[in-house]
C-alpha cells in the first residue's frame, strides 16, 4: 500500500444527547452509558460508593441545566 493510504481519518465525533459530552456516533456514551436515549451501559457498576454518589450528583445538576436551557429556547 502506498503512503498515500496513511493519513488519519477524521473521527466520526458528536455529543452525546443525554449528557452533551463529546462523545463517538454510534457508540454508547463513555460518560452516562446511554445510547439513543436508553441505558446501555451501567457506567455506575464500576464505580465503587464515593464516586457513585459524586457522578449521581453532577448527572442531576446536568440535567438541571439541561432542563433549564430547554426552557430559554
Ligand atoms: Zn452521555
Amino acid at each position: 500500500m502506498r503512503r498515500s493510504h496513511h493519513a488519519l481519518d477524521a473521527v466520526n465525533a458528536g455529543t452525546c444527547q443525554k449528557c452533551g459530552t463529546p462523545s463517538l456516533s454510534h457508540r454508547a456514551c463513555a460518560n452516562c452509558g446511554f445510547y439513543r436515549g436508553r441505558e446501555v451501559v451501567n457506567v455506575f457498576a464500576k464505580l465503587d460508593k464515593k464516586d457513585r454518589k459524586k457522578r449521581e450528583k453532577e448527572m442531576a445538576q446536568q440535567e438541571k441545566a439541561s432542563a433549564k436551557k430547554e426552557e430559554n429556547k
